[in-house]
């Protein structure tokens, strides 16, 4: 077995972590900042269609940016045609 001198000290710091068994894009606080900061403004909400009162779409919604009730003219496959869609809670 052949021995070398020195072994390769350079490694990056996510190399590191991710040998600590740590994942990788923890390394950045900015991320999980940002990530909680969305956690508090956006909702998931529901599309309730105003013909059929059937709830067809969910998309999600900033608090924040936008606090009139979303309103969309959107498909409804039970009314085969587009109608109005407005904002409900999910449950
Ligand atoms: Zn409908």
């Amino acid at each position: 077995m052949v021995r070398r001198g020195s072994p390769v000290q350079v490694r990056s710091r996510a190399v590191e972590l991710k040998n600590a068994g740590v994942p990788v894009y923890y390394i950045y606080p900015g991320d999980s900042d940002m990530a909680s900061k969305k956690k508090g403004n956006v909702e998931l909400i529901a599309l309730q269609c105003s013909e059929c009162k059937r709830k067809n779409y969910t998309t999600s919604k900033n608090r924040k940016n936008s606090q009139a009730k979303f309103e969309f003219s959107k498909y409804c496959k039970f009314d085969r045609k587009h109608t109005v869609h407005k904002e409900t809670k999910i449950k």
